[in-house]
């Protein structure tokens, strides 16, 4: 089964599929992107992700070429030709090439990529004994709203991550924990689930929406605030929610165990009700 790429409303082979050295994304990062899922080969919060990348877009001033329909039909002609069940959509929308200059170029067509991958489902043992986090400062700016291909803050913090050997980065700003350098951070905290509000200081994550009305349905509270890393540490339960991830346990943070050391029954159950979702 074949990787798929997409260039500009064209299926292409892989290897064709280049864009030009002035392309503003490669040069600035001056775009927009989206990661979607599919589960049995059908993309999981689709319309929710292309929300999201029309609001980015918007934020931006991007031009948006294809309208919601033909978005649908490019996506699932994608899906079927890679034929993968479980598949990473990425979409990437940039201002497309011009001679540099940072002011907005006239008269350009953006570039509007799409790639279709295989994603192999997260090991089951890993979900089932959780994974381990460490902190780094949000170096990122006043607008992670956006999912902008600005990604350089979240690069690094990933890579410092690597190097400590634990699975994410969870991000500090002014003593407060925003989110994962690629995910949305939730704590258990005497039984109501908190989580960093929305605003600009995080991205909103299509999961973290599905897993607040999951959490919800289990009747349990939910706080959409701000934690201090102290919070954190003496959560009863932490994780992690994305597209990736879906819903993930954290048992470390900094060294530090957080609660019995495993992912705690908020944790399992909310994961379970993904699970079933995705089915
Ligand atoms: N926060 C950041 C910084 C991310 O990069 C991501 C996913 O890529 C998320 C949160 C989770 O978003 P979603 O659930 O839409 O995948």
């Amino acid at each position: 089964m074949p990787d798929i790429a997409f260039l500009n409303g064209r299926f292409l082979p892989w290897g064709e599929a280049t864009v030009s050295i002035e392309d503003r994304g490669f040069q600035f990062g001056d775009g927009v992107y989206e990661v979607i899922r599919t589960y049995h080969g059908r993309p999981f919060e689709l319309e929710a992700h292309l929300n999201r990348l029309d609001r980015s877009a918007n934020e931006l001033s991007l031009p948006r070429p294809y309208s919601r329909a033909q978005w649908r039909e490019w996506i699932q002609r994608g899906i079927e030709e890679a034929g993968f069940p479980e598949a990473k959509v990425y979409i990437q929308i940039t201002r497309g090439a011009a001679p540099r200059d940072h002011a907005f170029p006239v008269d350009v067509s953006p570039t509007v990529v799409m790639t279709i991958r295989e994603l192999p489902p997260f090991p089951a043992q890993t979900r089932a004994t959780g994974v381990t986090a460490k902190t780094c400062d949000d170096l990122r700016w006043a607008r992670c709203d956006i999912k902008s291909l600005n990604l350089l803050a979240n690069v690094l913090a990933r890579e410092e991550a690597k190097r400590a050997g634990v699975f994410e980065a969870i991000l500090v700003k002014d003593g407060l924990v925003t989110e994962g350098a690629v995910s949305n951070v939730m704590a258990v905290q005497a039984g109501t689930v908190v989580t960093a509000p929305e605003g600009p200081r995080i991205l909103s994550g299509v999961t973290r929406t599905v897993v607040l009305e999951l959490a919800r349905k289990e009747g349990l509270t939910l706080r959409e605030q701000f934690m201090s890393l102290e919070s954190l540490y003496a959560a009863d339960e932490v994780f992690l929610t994305g597209t990736t991830v879906e819903v993930l346990g954290v048992i470390r943070v900094d060294g530090r165990t957080i609660g019995a050391g495993s992912p705690g029954p908020v944790t399992r159950a909310l994961a379970a009700r993904m699970t079933a979702l995705a089915g």
